[in-house]
């Protein structure tokens, strides 16, 4: 059977079935925003989460159902802000448009006591998958991250998720976070190991605003926060961090699947690797995109008040979208296929794009060789352990427009 399939659909069970479709579901809600948070969300609004939900609704309703419906992921902001009954409706409602019910239903929850979840209703509504948003098992790291929860409580949120029957559990670290040093993060990971998650992802703190962040930058106050920690972070501790986090979970049985993902076997996140497989995905509430697989993709208002307007009006939630180029779209293979540790199938892009990317890209791959940032086999284009610590410096030489010799030496 194997033989038989392109390369590129046997990337993992998500691409394995090229009919397959995904929903994001964004719940901008959080009880306080949090400085570094570059997320589309709101705090203090949590009365509106009834009128949210309906907007969801009517959304789904009115937006296609392709394909078959293979993952949907609430992400957020706080997801686990909305209650359980909720939840229940919009996998109903989903399952509904679709027809069938969906393989990997997947909520982000926050583990403080004050945004505690109903862990047995969530259990029941359709959601098999938790992703806790933990980010430290150590006081003095969430304290400098000005979080709502401490190690004690995130301990009881995995047990209670465990408890209610969650055999999926994911939990969300950050690295690179000023006063956590080797030490501290080895001592913060080994508690994590031993909570025996079954998937983890790890976060670079990334304090400096990307150019597009500058539209909408964050209040005064979030920004100075943003400026004073970053002058304390030290690129060769978050470095260490980073090489540190892949030694000690593969020693614990973890596989390192994505760049910033690790999970025990068969528990890859399937929605992610849609994402990063390129599949088609549909986002409903506000600020998700929305891609076709092929060249197009578009999102919604990003503000609260301006797409409860347009879906409560029977307008569309649509607030943009752009056609992408082939250049730009062979661009995203590359950077997206470099994410998986198992690297870019050089099959399924011949498929797509009628050429070898090593062919493509000769300039860029031989000189991210030479550099020891990119290693190359007959099935697929990767990222060396080096690769993976300097993924952005790897992935310059095939952005369209910028020349090869741009990457460093
Ligand atoms: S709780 Fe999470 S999503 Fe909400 S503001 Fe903080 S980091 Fe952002």
């Amino acid at each position: 059977m194997k033989g038989i399939l392109p390369a590129w659909a046997r990337m993992g069970d998500v691409a394995a079935d090229p009919i397959t479709h995904h929903l994001y579901v964004h719940v901008p809600f959080c009880r306080l925003v949090c400085a570094y948070c570059d997320f589309a969300t709101v705090g203090g609004r949590a009365a509106d989460i009834p009128r949210y939900v309906e907007a969801l609704r009517a959304e789904l309703a009115r937006r296609p159902a392709p394909e078959r419906l293979e993952t949907i992921y609430f992400g957020g902001g706080t997801p686990s802000l909305v209650p359980a009954a909720e939840i229940a409706r919009l996998v109903e409602a989903a399952v509904d448009r679709w027809g069938a019910a969906p393989a990997e239903v997947t909520l982000e929850a926050n583990p403080s006591a004050r945004e505690a979840p109903d862990w047995f209703g969530l259990r029941a509504s359709g959601v098999s998958r938790v992703s806790l948003g933990l980010q430290s098992l150590r006081d003095p790291d969430l304290r400098a991250l000005a979080r709502g929860h401490t190690a004690e409580e995130a301990r009881r949120a995995f047990a209670a998720a465990r408890a209610a029957g969650f055999d999926n559990v994911s939990i969300d670290l950050i690295y690179g976070i000023p006063g956590q040093d080797v030490a501290a993060w080895r001592e913060g990971l080994r508690a994590v190991v031993g909570l025996e998650p079954d998937h983890v992802s790890l976060y670079a703190l990334q304090l400096a605003l990307a150019p597009d962040e500058w539209a909408a930058p964050p209040r005064p106050g979030a920004l100075r926060w943003r400026r004073r920690m970053e002058a304390l972070q030290d690129d060769g501790v978050a470095a260490a961090q980073y090489r540190l986090a892949e030694e000690l979970l593969g020693a614990a049985g973890f596989r390192h699947y994505e760049l910033s993902s690790w999970a025990r076997p068969g528990r890859e996140s399937r929605h992610n690797s849609a994402y990063w497989a390129r599949r088609p995905y549909t986002g409903i509430g506000a600020g998700a995109h929305s891609f076709d697989g092929a060249g197009r993709r578009w999102w919604n208002h990003r503000g609260l008040d301006a797409y409860l307007d347009a879906v409560e009006s029977g307008a569309s939630a649509r607030a943009g979208g752009e056609e992408l180029d082939e250049p730009t779209r062979a661009f995203e293979a590359v950077a997206l296929g470099l994410r998986r540790v198992d690297g870019l199938p050089r099959e399924r892009f011949r498929t797509e794009f009628g050429v070898d990317p090593l062919e493509r890209y000769a300039d860029a791959v031989r000189r991210g060789a030479a550099n020891g940032l990119l290693a190359v086999d007959e099935e697929a284009l990767r990222l060396t352990p080096r690769g993976r610590l300097l993924a952005s410096e790897a992935l310059l030489g095939f952005l369209p427009g910028v020349p090869a010799d741009a990457v460093p030496a």
